[in-house]
């Protein structure tokens, strides 16, 4: 009996050119994708990394910049505050009736001379007015008692030096910073004040040295907010309050010294800036540089790395992109001619008249089924066929309609074989052979006999046959390469020979063979 077998394509799947090229293909993808990532993410870590940089390097500056502004306020303040704190201590020693005027207005312009910060040293009695000064001129009836320090020092006892808002010297016109002592008599009453004046242009011209954009801010003020000198200088500027500003609200109440980020309330510029409050005077200075010139040259040199970046990126995709589309064509042309190959072969495999396979689809498949019927222990039946008295056929109904007979009698055979495994060809001429893998003597003659009805029920008349319709003789072969040598052409050999004895014995019919390769006993 004929078994169901599985049926398994004999033929390796070949790595084809375009399996590889595909696979070429996804490699350069990828490869080209990390290539680009890593260049993106070096780039942008190094961009990253020149910008904490740049910020590190400002609060350097700033924190630079206000300890040496601190430290020369510091020394100005401490110069005018030593000299009116002598002053101060001769006056009230040697009582105000006792004062030579003459010698002290020498020692007030001998010790202004040493001071280049100093604007003047001025002497003002209890009224106001003015009793030496290391001016030589002064002016009539002049009077301070209206000046802010100068009520103060009237109105509280207290004994320390006090540092004024700025104001407009009434002796030169100079923007200058009051620094004074009240004077008293040795009761305790108030006998005077004592006033060291620096110039506002001092600190102008000492800022004006440091080397900062103009977008850079430094700042002298009180430690209540009041501006005291600036730059960039504004005269409108000094006497403003600073006491809203971040720095004075949120970290001065903490801290003495720091660097922050903080907008101006002056200008309304973003700035890093470095602050300190001086440790002997209330005062307080700000540096800060803008947070647009901090930048700018990072920024500049970001935009030239990013467009390198951009061009490299450009460059590489564009090459990526030279060989992706090369390969692309490759793998089309790959395509093409596996088809044309597959074409081509399924051409040389088949008969053109029938359909069916030819003579060397045969040649090709016979061998490897022995191997395998030896392998598996299988029988292989193998079926000649021949078209009974065809020639006369052809010479009665003419070449063509031979043509169409063998074309039914090919569909016949194809209808009949209904196992994958199963292989009809068209042997030659109108000759053909059933190659019936996993299938013995009774199995094939079963099939053969069905063939045979078949073609009967067809009716194709044929009066040029004894039989008056076309016929078929057969002639079976059954192999089991385990038992016995099975080859090719002893297998051929006997089905041939089986197929002489049904058309001896009168066509219309099949024998089986016999022997060493035929029927199995
Ligand atoms: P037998 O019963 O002994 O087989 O007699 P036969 O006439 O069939 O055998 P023979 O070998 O003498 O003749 C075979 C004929 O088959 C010869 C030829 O005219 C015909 N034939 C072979 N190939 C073709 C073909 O492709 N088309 C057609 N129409 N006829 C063919
Ligand atoms: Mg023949
Ligand atoms: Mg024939």
């Amino acid at each position: 009996m004929r078994t169901a077998r599985k049926q398994t394509d004999d033929g390796v799947f070949p790595v084809t050119g375009e399996a590889r090229a595909v696979s070429l293909f996804r490699l350069i993808l990828g490869f080209m994708a990390v290539v680009m990532l890593a260049f993106v993410l070096v780039e942008g870590w190094r961009i990253w990394r020149d910008y904490r940089q740049v910020f590190i390097n400002a609060e350097n500056a700033v924190s630079n910049l206000s300890r040496a502004t601190a430290q020369h306020a510091e020394d100005a303040m401490r110069q005018v505050d030593a000299i009116t704190a002598a002053l101060s201590e001769r006056l009230e020693g040697d009582g105000f009736a006792l004062i030579d005027r003459p010698r002290l207005h020498a020692l007030l312009k001998q010790q202004a001379q040493i001071m280049p910060q100093l604007h003047g040293l001025f002497v003002y009695g209890a009224d106001g007015s003015w009793i030496v000064t290391d001016k030589d001129v002064v002016p009539a009836n002049a009077n301070n008692a209206d000046r802010d320090y100068f009520i103060y020092h009237r109105t509280h006892a207290d004994r320390q030096v006090r540092i004024g808002s700025v104001v407009r010297s009434r002796s030169t016109g100079d923007l200058i910073i009051p620094i004074s002592r009240r004077l008293d008599h040795p009761d305790g009453s108030f006998a005077g004040v004592l006033l060291g004046t620096i110039k506002v242009d001092w600190f102008v011209r000492y800022y004006g040295d440091f080397k900062i954009d103009e977008r850079g801010a430094l700042v002298l003020a009180k430690r209540d907010g009041t501006i005291l000198v600036r730059r960039p200088f504004v005269e409108q500027v000094i006497g403003r309050n600073l006491s809203a500003s971040d720095i004075f609200r949120k970290y001065l109440p903490y801290a003495s010294e720091g660097v922050v980020e903080a907008v101006a309330v002056v200008d309304g510029t973003p700035r890093l800036y470095g602050f300190r409050a001086l440790s002997s005077y209330p005062l307080v200075v700000e540096a800060g540089l803008s947070r647009e010139s901090i930048l700018a040259p990072w920024r500049h040199d970001m935009i030239k790395s990013v467009l390198v970046l951009l061009l490299l990126l450009i460059g590489l995709s564009g090459f990526g992109w030279i060989v992706l589309r090369q390969l692309r064509e490759r793998i089309v042309i790959e395509r093409a001619l596996h088809q044309a190959h597959q074409t081509l072969k399924a051409l040389a495999l088949t008969d053109s008249l029938t359909g069916l396979g030819n003579r060397r689809r045969l040649d090709a498949v016979l061998e490897p089924e022995i191997r395998r019927a030896r392998r598996q222990g299988s029988a292989l039946a193998l079926v000649m066929l021949d078209l009974d008295y065809f020639k006369a056929y052809n010479d009665r109904y003419g070449h063509p309609a031979g043509d169409q007979c063998l074309r039914r009698f090919a569909e016949v055979l194809r209808q009949a074989l209904k196992r994958p495994g199963d292989l009809a060809v068209r042997y030659g001429g109108e000759e053909f052979t059933l190659l019936l893998p996993n299938t013995d003597a009774q199995g094939a003659s079963q099939i053969v006999q069905e063939i045979l009805a078949m073609l009967r029920r067809q009716g194709m008349a044929h009066a040029g046959s004894p039989l008056g319709q076309v016929s078929a003789s057969a002639g079976i072969a059954v192999g089991a390469p385990t038992v016995e040598a099975v080859t090719p052409e002893n297998l051929m050999a006997a089905a041939d020979a089986a197929l002489y004895q049904a058309k001896r014995q009168g066509r219309d019919r099949y024998c089986l063979a016999a022997g060493e390769v035929g029927m199995q006993q």
